[in-house]
C-alpha cells in the first residue's frame, strides 16, 4: 500500500470509530499515572516495620484485593483494617505464615515482641478470614484439599480453596496468579490440624505432608508482574522462572536469616537472579524501625545497603502505589 492509501484508510477508520481513535491515543498517554497497583503492610505495629510482619493487601487498579500470608498479626478476621479481601494467598503452612494465632487488635505488645496471644488453631486465622470475607484462598502443591475440608467443615465451600500448581496460571476477578518455587519446608504442625491425628503428630515429633512450599508471581491487570519470595533460600528458579520467564518489575523478599535467606543472600538474589526495579523487604524478624525510621544495623538495613535498586521498608498501615514498571508513586520514602 503507498503512503497516499495509508493516510486515506487511517482517515476513514478514524471517522467510522472515532472512540476506538481516542481510546488508543489516550492509552498510549498513560500507563504510568493511571492504574496503580496499591500495597499495604498488615503488621503488628501502626507505622513500623516488626519482628513478624508477613502481611501485604495488594489491591488491583480495577479494585480486585489480595491477602498476601496473613500471619500473626492481622488480628482476626474482625481487624478493621481488612475491608474487602477477593483472595487470600498462603506461600506455606507454618504457623507464621497460616495464622496459628494472632494479635488481640494492633499494636497489642511490643514491636520486637508482638502480642499474639489469640489462639487460631486448627482453623487458623487464614480460614477466619476467609470465611468473613468469602474469599477465595489460592494455594499450590497439596494445600488446597487441606483448606477446602477446613472450609467445608466451619460452613463455608470447598471451592472457596482453589489450586495453582508450578508452571500453571489461575486468574481471579482480573489478577493472574501463578506459584513459583521455594526452598524451604511445609509441614503441617499437629496443632493445625487437631484431633487424635494432630495429637500423634505433636507426640512423635512430625508434621503432616503439604507439598513443597511456594512462592508467587502476580500479574495484575495494568501490567506489573510482582514477586511474592514466600519463605526461600536461594535457587535457581528465581532467575529461570521469576526473571527470565515471568520478568517481574517489582519483588518482594523475605530476609529473616536461620529460616530463609538472610540480608546477604537475599541481596544477591535481587541483584543478580530477580534483578527487579524495586524490592519490599519482608519477613525481617526484628524490630527494624522505630518511629518509622530504620534502625542502623539491622537486618533490614543490611539489605537496603547491599541491594542495587530501591528498597521499601513496608511500615505497617502505609500504602504504596506502583506503576505498571515497578516504580513508586507514592507511601515510599
Ligand atoms: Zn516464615
Amino acid at each position: 500500500m503507498n503512503p497516499v492509501s495509508v493516510t486515506v484508510l487511517l482517515l476513514a477508520l478514524m471517522i467510522a470509530f472515532p472512540a476506538t481513535a481516542a481510546t488508543a491515543s489516550r492509552l498510549s498517554a498513560t500507563t504510568a499515572s493511571d492504574g496503580l497497583v496499591t500495597i499495604t503492610p498488615l503488621g503488628s505495629h501502626d507505622g513500623e516495620f516488626c519482628r513478624y510482619d508477613r502481611a501485604l493487601i495488594l489491591e488491583d487498579p480495577n479494585g480486585t484485593r489480595l491477602l498476601y500470608d496473613v500471619g500473626r498479626t492481622v488480628a482476626g478476621a474482625d481487624d478493621p483494617r481488612l475491608g474487602n479481601i477477593d483472595v487470600i494467598l498462603v506461600s506455606h503452612m507454618h504457623g507464621d505464615h497460616v495464622g496459628d494465632r494472632h494479635l488481640p487488635e494492633v499494636n497489642a505488645g511490643v514491636c520486637a515482641k508482638p502480642d499474639f496471644r489469640l489462639n487460631a488453631s486448627p482453623n487458623t486465622n487464614s480460614v477466619n478470614i476467609a470465611l468473613a470475607k468469602g474469599a477465595t484462598i489460592v494455594t499450590g502443591s497439596e494445600m488446597p484439599k487441606f483448606f477446602a475440608a477446613k472450609l467445608k467443615a466451619l460452613g463455608g465451600r470447598a471451592e472457596q480453596s482453589q489450586l495453582v500448581r508450578f508452571g500453571a496460571s489461575r486468574s481471579i476477578k482480573g489478577v493472574t496468579l501463578t506459584t513459583v518455587p521455594a526452598t524451604h519446608s511445609n509441614g503441617i504442625a499437629g496443632s493445625m490440624i487437631g484431633g487424635k491425628l494432630g495429637a500423634l503428630l505433636e507426640q512423635s515429633g512430625l508434621t503432616a505432608y503439604a507439598g513443597p512450599p511456594t512462592g508467587y508471581v502476580v500479574t495484575f491487570s495494568n501490567g506489573l508482574n510482582v514477586y511474592l519470595s514466600g519463605d526461600t533460600g536461594i535457587t535457581a528458579e528465581q532467575q529461570a522462572v521469576v526473571r527470565d520467564h515471568y520478568g517481574v518489575q517489582l519483588a518482594v523478599m523475605n530476609i529473616g536469616d536461620t529460616f530463609t535467606t538472610g540480608p546477604k543472600e537475599a541481596a544477591y538474589v535481587v541483584n543478580a537472579l530477580v534483578k527487579p526495579r524495586a524490592v519490599i523487604a519482608s519477613h525481617a524478624n526484628e524490630q527494624a524501625t522505630r518511629k518509622g525510621k530504620l534502625l542502623a544495623g539491622t537486618r533490614t538495613a543490611q539489605f537496603s545497603q547491599a541491594v542495587t535498586v530501591p528498597v521499601h521498608v513496608p511500615l505497617s498501615g502505609r500504602t504504596m502505589a506502583f506503576d505498571s514498571r515497578g516504580e513508586c508513586h507514592s507511601g515510599c520514602e
